[in-house]
């Protein structure tokens, strides 16, 4: 596993997006702040308790790798979403890559009446993404590789490093073998 931002540097680039979102929306507008589960969970909590205006907050589960890493079909799932009309929204994810993820999701919230919908990520991938959203706030631009940890999985594995890495190819092939119960 090669490290690509170690502890310090993502504490201070959570550090950096706050900041920027604080500044943004101003410490008296209430904001609803939604997870997109499971890969922003790491990064939601860390994210959250540095901002500093009063919030609601929910979760979205979203998924498009299955079982790869390559992506899928998009799938979303809200049965655990909180009322979102008439809100300013945030939509916390780990990263953005094709940007289906968040292009979709933020449609859903604007749909169900939101007010504004903005949205913030750890990562951004250095690759063409294939709808024409760009995420608001962003901690990092990283190169088109596949990374873990901090939240980030390969089959459910390695979101709790508190470390972002990426896996390489016989780390990928071992993790598959070994992920049978
Ligand atoms: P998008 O819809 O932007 O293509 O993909 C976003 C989702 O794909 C992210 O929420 C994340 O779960 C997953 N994803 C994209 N790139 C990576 C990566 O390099 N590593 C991991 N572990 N997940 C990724
Ligand atoms: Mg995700
Ligand atoms: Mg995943």
């Amino acid at each position: 596993m090669r490290v690509l931002l170690d502890e310090t540097e993502l504490n201070e680039g959570v550090l950096r997006l706050a900041s920027e979102i604080d500044q943004y929306y101003g410490n008296q507008r209430h904001l609803t702040v939604i997870a997109v589960m499971t890969g922003s969970l790491v990064l939601f909590a860390d994210l959250i308790r540095r901002l500093s205006m009063p919030q609601r907050v929910g979760v979205v589960q979203a998924s498009s790798y299955r079982g790869g890493t390559e992506s899928g079909e998009l799938r979303v799932d809200s049965q655990m979403m909180i009322d979102v009309s008439g809100r300013d929204v945030l939509l916390v994810d780990d990263i953005f890559d094709t940007g289906k993820t968040l292009d979709r999701l933020q449609k859903m919230m604007l749909q169900s009446g939101a007010a504004t919908v903005k949205t913030a990520v750890l990562l951004h991938k250095n690759r063409e993404h294939s709808v024409a959203l760009r995420p608001d706030f962003v901690a990092f631009e990283i190169p088109d590789e596949f990374v873990v940890g901090y939240g980030l999985d390969y089959l459910d594995m390695y979101r709790n490093l508190p470390y972002l890495a990426v896996l390489e190819p016989a780390e990928i092939e071992a993790t598959a073998s070994e992920s049978q119960p």
